[in-house]
């Protein structure tokens, strides 16, 4: 049975604004209620302000709630005092766009760092060392200082140092941001191996769609301080409600024709444009959904249909995507078609070009 590690109870963080909001309460987070899964990997995603770095500074109680409560591994953080605040954050590792390595310090020596604070003695201390160094893949670094590592080294170094007292949870804020892309996902993949051979729990903080898609089991949206959408990746993202994470989900995946491709597509083709969204049935979880489309276009021989823009990908490696066809043939028939394919998934129709703006 799944049992949540970290649980927001209408766990509101408010400051004291300052510029315009000087003299108001700002709800950095409001009223969120939201349960982590232990062993899972969760994204809290959500545009810059959003709230994302307070909730997380919630749950290693570097910030407290002002008013719900925030419960990590079993204890209501509100209640704890310094000592067992301390004895809690020894348990939540961290990791930083950034790094936040020291630069005086070799590699060896950074990772040592929390070991020495917890009081390891040396021999266990170099042992340890060496297994994390090992486990991130950098051990011929140990000597080396971060000046003379690439970003994706440093930030294995991040992650060996977090990784040191053997945390329950690892919070991760925009971890991957200042890397290119080939880096990213090495970085990624090994945070699936932390969590999959480790049984950390992972919490990501982030603003790139494809972290999510890569490595979430959960995603978290917010907006304003408020949670909008929560729950599995593919279903948050394949069937979004609210409009944040539409357009975060746009912003990467540019499956669907934009008003001035639409019109050109109209220019070029003869025929109806209609924009069928592909993705699995949630509740079979089987790609059902794509077979019913393609036998509902052989159930009328008599429309053509030509694929002119779109593409599927992954999300959590289930099928995600969006296809633009052009219909021709009968109207009768084209029509028939469209309905059918309604009862299976979500269809866009593009209304006739008038030589005006399209009607989007
Ligand atoms: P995100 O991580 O999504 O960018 P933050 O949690 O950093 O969002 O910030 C959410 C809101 O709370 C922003 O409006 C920010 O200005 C405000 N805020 C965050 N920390 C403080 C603070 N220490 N004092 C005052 N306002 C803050």
């Amino acid at each position: 049975m799944l049992s949540s590690i970290v649980s927001f109870n209408n766990a509101s963080k408010a400051f004291a604004g300052f510029g315009k909001a000087k003299g108001n309460l700002v709800n950095a987070v409001d009223s969120v209620t939201l349960d982590i899964e232990e062993d899972s990997i969760t994204g809290v995603i959500g545009y810059s302000g959003a709230g994302k770095s307070t909730l997380v500074r919630l749950i290693n109680a570097l910030e407290l709630p002002t008013s719900g409560s925030v419960v990590v591994d079993g204890k209501d953080l509100t209640t704890l005092n310094q000592k067992q605040l301390r004895e809690l954050r020894s348990q939540i590792g961290m990791i930083f766009q950034q790094f936040n390595l020291f630069n005086s310090r070799s590699v060896a020596k950074n990772v040592e760092y929390p070991l020495r604070v917890a009081g390891w003695p040396k021999e266990k201390r170099e042992a340890r060392v060496k297994e994390l160094l090992e486990f991130v893949g950098i051990a011929e670094k140990a000597r080396q200082y971060p000046s003379q590592l690439s970003g994706g080294q440093k930030q294995r170094v991040g992650i060996a140092r977090a990784l040191a007292t053997s945390p329950k949870i690892l919070l991760a804020d925009e971890a991957t941001s200042a890397l290119d892309p080939e880096t990213t996902s090495e970085v990624l993949n090994l945070l699936k191996k932390v969590n999959r051979e480790l049984g950390t729990t992972i919490v990501v903080i982030t603003h790139e769609m494809h972290v999510v898609r890569s490595i979430c089991d959960q995603v978290a949206v917010m907006e304003k301080g408020k949670l909008l959408e929560a729950g599995p990746v593919y279903n948050v993202f394949a069937f979004a409600q609210e409009d944040a994470t539409k357009r975060f989900i746009n912003s990467t995946i540019q499956d669907k024709p934009s008003a001035d491709t639409v019109r050109r597509l109209q220019q070029a083709h003869s025929g109806t444009i209609v924009t069928v969204t592909v993705s699995e049935d949630a509740a079979a979880g089987n790609g059902t959904q794509q077979r019913d489309i393609s036998e509902i276009f052989r159930t009328q021989p008599d429309v053509h249909s030509a694929v002119v823009y779109g593409s599927i990908t992954e999300i959590a490696q289930r099928p995600y995507g969006s296809l633009t066809y052009v219909l021709s043939g009968p109207d009768a028939s084209v029509t028939a078609l469209i309905a059918k394919l309604k009862t299976v998934t979500a269809v866009e129709e593009w209304p006739a070009s008038n030589g005006n703006e399209a009607q989007l």
